[in-house]
């Protein structure tokens, strides 16, 4: 299949709609971006990439740093892991707050914040020291991207400021004692990672093992085992996209996680990973154009998994 042309084509389209949506301004900081910037990448399990636009401008990863926390907390864990955050789709917005109230400070997934901090606690608890959990998680990017990657401070002040929900989630599961560490610990090391700086060709580069049953195809290292990558992917199928996961399904057809920063990254199983780019976000605090881009290409190449 011609992937650059496919590229190419969906380019045309989206440039020839009107800009849709606003980027996110919640975190004062991810406002410093050029709205209408759009990037993809593709990258196949024999390395082969295919880029199109600004595909090698870095920008703030947010939540697509969950599919990384999580993959390692998993590894670590195993089934333990889930007494502490389940596995189902909440059909609630990313930082909703109401059914950790009646669900013990048990999140629904790893992929809302609530389920995430949990996450980056867990790393907290087995590394010790918010440092060298970071570093970990760093490393861990570092070593699938086969480059050094770094997070933006400003970004990471910005949300540390004003990460008021964030705090009042982790508050609450720390009343139901599902934080194990000082709350401001565990809030630092998720905001770290949350403003880690990707391009697009790195994310499509560092989300290849999920295309392939845990195992980088490019090094033949293995990060997770199979079992453990088909939960990730499935996790990304059902509760990427927050509660318009159902939406993403329904539309792209593939496993996908989104960040409010404008990338999200997609899986096409045993082919390849997709990292798209664009910052304007809908009201669900997915990219737009994003989601219409992977649209046109489940479309254009019958990639979806359905
Ligand atoms: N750091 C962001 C937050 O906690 C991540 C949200 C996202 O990317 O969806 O609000």
């Amino acid at each position: 299949m011609n992937y650059q042309k496919i590229l190419e084509e969906i380019q045309i389209q989206i440039q020839s709609e009107l800009p849709k949506g606003e980027v996110a301004s919640y975190i004062p900081a991810l406002k410093n971006v050029q709205a209408d910037d759009f990037a993809m990448s593709i990258k196949l399990l024999d390395g082969t990439s295919y880029n199109i636009g600004c595909f090698d401008k870095k920008f703030s990863i947010q939540s697509i740093s969950k599919v990384f926390t999580f993959a390692m907390a998993l590894k670590l864990y195993g089934k333990d892991l889930y007494k502490r955050v389940w596995y189902e789709p909440s059909g609630n917005p990313f930082n909703s707050l109401v059914q950790l109230e009646y669900e013990k400070g048990i999140p629904r997934n790893p992929f809302i914040n609530a389920g995430a901090i949990v996450t980056t606690d867990s790393l907290l608890s087995y590394y010790k020291n918010k440092n060298i959990t970071f570093n970990e998680i760093n490393h861990f990017i570092n070593s699938l991207c086969k480059k050094e990657i770094f997070y933006n401070e400003e970004i990471f002040k910005s949300e540390l400021e004003s990460g008021y929900r964030n705090q009042a989630l982790a508050s609450l599961m720390k009343s139901f004692k599902n934080i194990n560490n000082p709350i401001k610990d565990t809030l630092e090391t998720y905001f770290k990672h949350c403003s880690l700086m990707m391009s697009c060709e790195e994310l499509a580069t560092a989300m290849l093992f999920l295309a392939n049953h845990g195992v980088d195809p490019l090094t033949n290292k293995e990060f997770i085992t199979a079992p453990k990558a088909k939960r990730v992917n499935a996790l990304m199928l059902t509760c990427g996209h927050y509660d318009a996961s159902g939406d993403f399904a329904f539309h792209v057809g593939l496993p996908g996680k989104s960040g409010v920063g404008g990338g999200i990254v997609a899986i096409v199983p045993k082919k390849m990973a997709i990292c798209v780019y664009s910052p304007r976000l809908n009201e669900k605090g997915n990219s737009h154009t994003g989601t219409k881009a992977l649209e046109l290409f489940t479309t254009l190449t019958e990639l979806s998994i359905f």
